[in-house]
């Protein structure tokens, strides 16, 4: 299996856990600063809004005032409608305001009975909204197309139709009662250029004013014109954690109503909405800012990263190369001691004394194995020497050095066994020495026992190599003489160790002889015990007949 180097395992720790913090820090930064640029917008927008509906609002308030108080001035209340007076005073008014496009006076029936420049006079505006509400109140009503007017004045030069917004105000005369309706109308894009100045003020970008009816219809810009705002967004007004709208795009939307005037027929909202992308823009920009900051921290994060890991490592990297030096048992292979860290260099101490003391415990070992082979060989040797003395005391007689009575069994056996195989016969000496009994009451047992150690070593000397010579037991030896070659030669044989005793000398004892009684194997005997028996017989014979003598 594959094994990344610690070095490697660190680089990738330090670097992933950096750019991890990194990128949890730059996504949390980049949520917060998202939020607070959309909290900064919306405040803008809200601000704006208020503005803006505050100036429309006075800007309402004053032309209803205005149309309130021309309809209570006393020219009219002396009732009549028809008074030139009346004409040159909302002449006055008109000229000097702009925004108005029509003001007249109708009567109780409403036929208008005076208007400036003539327009609509004695034209009926009876089902008109603002003549009936200006019957009873002062009223201010909602922008409308103009239907009468449009043929009379100059079309607008956008294209778009021409729209009013009417005042009116009941007409008093001195009892008391309503005589007629005063009424105005105001260009619609005299509104509009309020609300639209309020964004030109505030120098915002894409931001679109809206105005809203009650229902939440959009009454202004006319290619908004029939938008519904969410329902949602008109409860929130003036709340700056309001909801985003989705109107083909998404948009930061602020909504504020509009303080209207008393008894005025509409009740309006400005909405200032900024597609959202545009409002999050400082988000965005701050978000690519972070990313790069984020990819050069993360460069040098994993520089450091790396240099870090290097640094960490190279002390164990040099243990580990060390330790594999021990391992592949180079010679002369030392750990520096004086590495900077102090737990390496412990672990290096640590390691070279127990190289140390393993070396020494396996030189002893081996010196140890060395001398337990030789002590091994040492014993083998002496064990087998000792074997072979064991099998040399099982098989010979301890005093004479001649085999013992066991082994001579054992071959009386073998050689009976072969001849009656071979058919070749063999022949038994039976030796016993005269008179012994007087040998050792005479000169002492040991003396004995010198006699018989001579005596063994006399009849070795005279029969062959291949003659198989035994102690039989007391002063008795027997001989076994393989592959008779005539009758006579076991006689013969016996003859010679005879001789040979009668005529050696023995120390402090002189002259001893010896009796042999030779027995041939035949092939009708059923056991050995029939040829010692034979052998022992001519053994008697020979003692009987004087001894030192061989009897055939
Ligand atoms: P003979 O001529 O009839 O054979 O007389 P002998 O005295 O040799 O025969 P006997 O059987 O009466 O005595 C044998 C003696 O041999 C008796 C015993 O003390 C002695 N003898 C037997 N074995 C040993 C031995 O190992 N060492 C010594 N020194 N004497 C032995
Ligand atoms: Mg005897
Ligand atoms: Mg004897």
């Amino acid at each position: 299996m594959f094994k990344a180097s610690l070095r490697s395992h660190l680089t990738l720790w330090f670097a992933g856990l950096s750019l991890l913090t990194l990128v949890s820090v730059g996504f949390y930064v980049g949520q917060i600063a998202t939020r607070q640029i959309q909290q900064a917008s919306g405040n803008a927008l809200l601000n704006t809004a208020k503005s803006a509906a505050s100036l429309l609002g006075v800007q309402l308030q004053e032309r209803q005032l205005e149309v309130y108080l021309l309809s209570r001035a006393p020219h009219l209340e002396r009732g009549n409608l028809d008074d030139p007076d009346i004409l040159l005073s909302m002449l006055l008014r008109s000229q000097s305001r702009a925004e108005y496009a029509w003001m007249g006076v109708a009567d109780a029936d409403g036929r208008v009975r005076q208007a400036v420049n003539g327009l609509l006079v004695n034209q009926s505006v009876k089902e008109r909204p603002w003549f009936q509400a200006g019957l009873r109140a002062p009223y201010t009503g909602d922008p409308h197309e103009a239907l009468l007017l449009a043929k009379l004045l100059p079309a607008n030069s956008t294209g778009e139709p021409l729209r009013f917004i009417d005042f009116a105000a009941p007409i008093h005369n001195a009892q008391g009662q309503v005589i007629g309706v005063l009424g105005a109308h105001a260009h619609w894009s005299w509104v509009t250029r309020i609300v639209e100045s309020a964004v030109v003020r505030k120098g915002m970008s894409q931001v679109e004013a809206l105005i809203v009816d009650h229902d939440g219809r959009v009454l202004y810009p006319e290619q908004s014109m029939g938008q519904q705002v969410p329902a949602e967004l008109l409860t929130r007004q003036n709340d700056n954690s309001g909801p985003d709208w989705s109107a083909g795009a998404a948009y930061l939307t602020r909504v504020v109503a509009v303080p209207t005037p008393a008894n005025a027929g509409l009740s309006w909202y400005i909405a200032f909405r900024q597609p959202l992308d545009v409002a999050l823009q400082p988000a965005r920009l701050l978000f690519y800012k972070l990313l790069v900051l984020g990819v050069l921290a993360a460069l040098v994060f994993g520089l450091v990263a790396y240099y870090f890991a290097q640094y960490l490592s190279r002390p164990i990297e040099q243990l580990a190369r060390w330790a594999k030096q021990v391992h592949d048992r180079q010679p002369d292979v030392t750990f520096p001691a004086d590495n900077s860290v102090r737990e390496i260099a412990q672990l290096g101490q640590s390691i070279q004394g127990m190289t140390q003391s393993l070396l020494d415990k396996e030189s002893e070992l081996r010196d140890a194995n060395a001398s337990l082979e030789a002590t091994v060989a040492h014993r083998t040797a002496a064990l087998t020497q000792a074997n072979a003395e064991l099998l040399k005391l099982a098989t010979h007689d301890a005093l004479t050095g001649v085999y013992n009575r066991r082994r001579f069994d054992e071959k009386l056996v073998e050689s009976s066994l072969l001849y009656q195989r071979s058919g070749r016969p063999f022949a038994l000496l039976l030796i016993d020495a005269d008179h012994f009994k007087r040998i050792n009451d005479t000169h002492g047992h040991a003396v004995g026992d010198e006699v018989l150690h001579q005596l063994s070593g006399l009849i070795k000397d005279t029969t062959r190599a291949t003659d198989f010579v035994a102690r039989y037991g007391g002063e008795e030896f027997a001989v076994l003489l393989p592959e008779v070659e005539a009758p006579e030669s076991p006689d013969i044989v016996a003859e010679k160790i005879r001789a040979a005793v009668a005529e050696a000398t023995f120390a402090s004892v002189g002259r001893v002889t010896v009796s042999i009684g030779v027995g041939l194997a035949t092939l009708s005997d059923t056991s050995t015990t029939s040829l010692i028996k034979r052998a022992d017989q001519q053994l008697y014979k020979a003692k009987e007949s004087g001894r030192n003598r061989v009897v055939f």
